[in-house]
Order: C-alpha cells, then sequence, then structure tokens
C-alpha cells in the first residue's frame, strides 16, 4: 500500500487528486494538503474585482467532495518537506509521510522585489488570489467614486500577462457601463516586447488582436517595461529599446493599479538541493517527476520551464490550465505504472487552449504545443469568447464539486479540436 500526497489544492491539485484517485486501487491513500479549505477559481479574479462575482460565486469547501471520492483533506499549510526522508511538516506540527508526492503548490508572489508593488504594504492592487481580488474590489469602487488615471499590466519577471490584458479590457468595459470611463486614462504597462507576446512570443495573431483592442479602447502602452519602483499615487518605470538599452524613464500617476507580480517558489520548497532552480520552481524530467527525487512529481505554475526566447526585459512563460491538466494525466500515468512495477512513460503534450475575457468580448487561442514551434497556432476574438468563458467557468467549478475527471463529451471535443493530453515521445 503506498500513500500518495498532494501538497496545494488549486487547479493543478484538486484535478490530480481526483485523477490519481481514480487511477489507484482502494488499497493505495490518497491525501491531499491545502492551504485552505476552499478551491477559487483563480480564472474568476478579474470579474470578483469589479464586482461582476463575490469570493462566494467563484469557490468551493472542499470536504465533502474530497470524501466522496475516498481523499484524504488536510486543510493545513505544509512548513516544509524533508524530500530525502519523505516526509512534509504542517503548520500545526503534524508530520506527513508519503511514498510519492505530488507538488502543485502555484507561485508565491514576487511584489517584494519592485519597491511599494502590491497589496501587502504597497499602493498597487492584485487579482492572482482571489481574495485579492475582493479587496481590489473596493479600491474599484473608490475609483468610480473618484475617477482618474488607471495603470494596469505587469511587472518585470512576470510569466502571466493574460489576466492583466483582461483585467484592463474588464475595468474599461464596467467604467463605460457607469458612465465615468471619459475621466479615466489608462496605460498598460508590461515588459513584454510587444502586446499580445503573453510570455508565449504571441499565439497566432495575438499581437494583432490586443494592439487593436488597446487602441479601440483607448488605452495607452509601453511595452519593454520595467516597474522600478511605486509610490502612493506614482508608478516610475524604465522602458528599454529592442537591445536592452535603456530608452526612457517614465513617471505616471494614478488612483488604481492593478500589477502583476513576478512569480517564484513557495517558501516550503525552497532551498532543497536538488529540487528546484534558484527562483524555486520545481526541477522535472518528461515524466513531470524530479531528476533528484524520483517519487516527487510537479504540476502546475510551481514546474519550471524556460522562457520561450530572451526578452529586453525579462519575461517568463505562463502555465495555462489546459497544459497543467496534461500534467497531471501524465503524472497519474506515470505513479500508476510505478506501483505497478513499472517504468513511466508517459509524456505530457503541454498543450494551449485559452480563452481571454475582455468583459463584452474576448480573444481565445489555441497553441499546440504552448511552447513553439508550434503544430496548430491559432488565435480568434469575438463576443463569443466572452460567453464561452462564463460557461466554462459554471462547467469547471461544477466538475470540481462533482469530482468528475474528464467526462467523455470533453474529451470527445478536445479531440475534435486534435488538442489531447498525452504524447509517447518528447
Ligand atoms: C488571475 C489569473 C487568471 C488566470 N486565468 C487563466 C485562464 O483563464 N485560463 C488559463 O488557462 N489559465 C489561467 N491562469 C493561469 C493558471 O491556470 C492559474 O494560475 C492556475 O490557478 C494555476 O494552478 P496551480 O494549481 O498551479 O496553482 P494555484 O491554483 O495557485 O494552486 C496552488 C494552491 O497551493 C496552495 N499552496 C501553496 N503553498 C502551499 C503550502 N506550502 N501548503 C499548502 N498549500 C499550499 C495555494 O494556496 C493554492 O491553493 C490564470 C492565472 C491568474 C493568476
Amino acid at each position: 500500500m503506498a500513500t500518495v500526497v498532494i501538497l496545494g489544492a488549486g487547479l493543478g491539485g484538486i484535478p490530480a487528486a481526483y485523477e490519481v484517485r481514480s487511477k489507484l486501487d482502494s488499497s493505495h491513500k490518497v491525501i491531499v494538503v491545502g492551504s485552505g479549505k476552499f478551491y477559487e477559481f483563480t480564472p474568476s479574479n478579474p470579474w470578483v474585482a469589479v464586482g461582476w462575482r463575490t469570493l462566494e460565486d467563484t469557490r468551493v469547501e472542499m470536504h465533502r467532495p474530497f470524501e466522496r471520492k475516498g481523499i484524504e483533506f488536510i486543510p493545513e499549510w505544509c512548513t516544509a518537506i524533508d524530500a530525502p526522508n519523505r516526509k512534509l511538516t504542517l503548520k500545526g506540527g503534524r508530520v506527513l509521510e508519503y511514498d510519492y508526492l505530488v507538488i502543485a503548490t502555484g507561485p508565491k508572489l514576487a511584489f517584494e522585489e519592485v519597491p511599494g508593488l502590491g497589496p501587502h504594504g504597497g499602493f498597487t492592487q492584485s487579482v492572482c488570489k482571489t481574495g485579492h481580488a475582493a479587496d481590489s474590489r473596493a479600491d474599484f469602487d473608490k475609483l468610480v467614486e473618484n475617477p482618474g488615471p488607471v495603470i494596469v499590466g505587469a511587472a518585470a519577471g512576470a510569466s502571466c500577462f493574460g489576466p492583466a490584458y483582461e483585467y484592463a479590457f474588464i475595468l474599461d468595459t464596467e467604467l463605460k457601463k457607469r458612465k465615468v470611463r471619459d475621466k479615466v486614462p489608462m496605460h498598460f504597462v508590461t515588459p513584454e516586447p510587444y502586446a499580445g507576446h503573453l510570455g508565449l512570443d504571441g499565439v497566432g495573431d495575438t499581437k494583432g488582436l490586443m494592439e487593436s483592442e488597446l487602441r479601440e479602447r483607448h488605452i495607452r502602452w509601453t511595452c519593454n517595461a520595467k516597474i522600478t519602483s511605486v509610490e502612493d499615487g506614482k508608478m516610475h518605470f524604465t522602458e528599454f529599446d529592442e537591445d536592452g538599452n535603456e530608452k526612457k524613464k517614465h513617471e505616471l500617476p494614478f488612483v488604481h493599479s492593478m500589477i502583476l507580480p513576478a512569480f517564484k517558489g513557495v517558501d516550503a520548497v525552497m532551498d532543497i538541493d536538488g529540487l528546484t532552480n534558484p527562483r524555486g520552481f520545481i526541477l522535472i524530467d518528461e515524466h513531470q517527476r524530479n531528476p533528484t527525487f524520483s517519487n516527487i512529481y510537479a504540476v502546475g505554475v510551481c514546474v519550471a520551464i524556460p522562457p520561450v526566447g530572451p526578452t529586453p526585459v525579462p519575461t517568463g512563460a505562463p502555465k495555462t490550465g489546459y497544459m497543467i491538466e496534461s500534467m497531471v494525466t501524465a503524472t497519474t500515468h506515470n505513479i500508476s505504472n510505478e506501483l505497478s512495477g513499472k517504468a513511466p512513460d508517459k509524456h505530457p503534450t503541454w498543450n494551449a487552449v485559452c480563452l481571454a475575457d475582455f468583459g463584452d468580448t474576448g480573444v481565445a487561442f489555441v497553441a499546440l504545443p504552448q511552447i513553439p514551434p508550434r503544430n496548430t497556432n491559432w488565435s480568434g476574438s469575438g463576443k463569443w469568447v466572452h460567453w464561452a468563458k462564463i460557461g466554462f467557468e459554471k462547467y469547471y467549478l461544477r466538475k470540481i464539486k462533482q469530482g468528475k475527471v474528464e467526462p467523455f463529451f470533453e474529451r470527445y471535443a478536445m479531440r475534435l479540436m486534435g488538442v489531447q493530453k498525452l504524447k509517447s515521445k518528447m
């Protein structure tokens, strides 16, 4: 009998728990260690920040769903991993032994890398966590009462750009509805070398789509930008040219700002020789397995993947939902193989299917695989994306509540688009 512990109950960890449970017989134990009792649907956060959703609308209390599936749930922070001895220490002091560990801890948000950034003692808002988005709502309400300049964007080293565009466009949509958009000059600040790069060197025509959306919505933008500091109501950033030489120093006022920070690994995984790269992202091989500790797998934002290429201001590659699901499926197969005495043999495709909502319209893209060069490199836009994202939110939250892995119609629809989670060779 083996004990498989999943560390982190987010978009990677919960599907991992359901898939591992459905694949292993009941002699094996599956335990999830999460930071709280709720699953929070991160993609809805920009909606929470403008009041289109409440916290309660976008989260699921996980005790019952896990219990129904025979998964033990411990909603308690893990403070340390003893990888050589296969143990976790939890905040209350409990020590948990495991045979296999799946790390799915997502990112730690590196606000401290820019003085004055972030909601914890800084001057900018965040939509990275659902709690941040709920707090940001109060700042949004103040903006509506006393309209003034807005800055949205991402810090140098960020890897997740989609939600920054989403927030800028959703904010624009809501401010128009409130009839105050004319009093709100908006600026988008990003380390990307061009709008729509997204840390992926673009997908299909995301460059054209994002630029034209920014133009149509009267949002000015600065690329190759490194935010250097933020004070109350003022942002300082430096713009670089395409060779990485300093081009111009900027200072812009704001009354409301939402900036996505760079990511790094969470405290519990840091400083373990062989487990992570210097920023704390988990090193993995082509089977999602750590090369030093072969009983540790990792899925989601916490894994180390290289940027798609150098950029004048550092950017990282995003890890998107479907890509994470492919990591989960490969991990599950490989742990199951190992438990039946076989070698891991499944490789994730890291395919990406993404819907970016702009409040009234949106952009969708399919990148097969997510990291270029690609076999499929498509993007499209329209009102249908907005409705598809709302539909997806409802569908996904229901799937999490019911403990479904991948219903046949989902697999069938994905196959029709040529999107699969596994491939036999890298
Ligand atoms: C605002 C936003 C919107 C996004 N929208 C989309 C989208 O529309 N489509 C898409 O494909 N991708 C989207 N993404 C990217 C990605 O899909 C999400 O970030 C996704 O939530 C990542 O899943 P994860 O499991 O890796 O991390 P998370 O979902 O962050 O889950 C990690 C969990 O582990 C917990 N944890 C961390 N450390 C510990 C510890 N020591 N002990 C216990 N628990 C711990 C965390 O608290 C968290 O609950 C978005 C990202 C953001 C930030």
